[in-house]
């Protein structure tokens, strides 16, 4: 699946005010939306851990992708 989470807008809102309401709905998007689940779990192992750092965000970890 492709998605465009790399360059998302809500993300870069996010990112920049990641405690306004749309960085807040985005962040809790990310627990349960299958296009960022598709993005992220293409990633390498040293991109998922700096996104995990950044987001605090725990899901996917190698035995939940198997
Ligand atoms: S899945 Fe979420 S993070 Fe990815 S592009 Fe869509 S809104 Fe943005």
């Amino acid at each position: 699946m492709a998605t465009n989470c790399q360059c998302c807008r809500l993300r870069m809102y996010h990112d920049r005010k990641p405690k306004s309401l749309m960085g807040r709905f985005w962040r809790w998007h990310i627990n349960f939306c299958p296009g960022w689940k598709a993005y992220f779990t293409s990633l390498t192992p040293e991109q998922q851990a700096k996104l995990r750092e950044e987001y605090q965000f725990t899901k996917y970890q190698k035995t939940e992708q198997e």
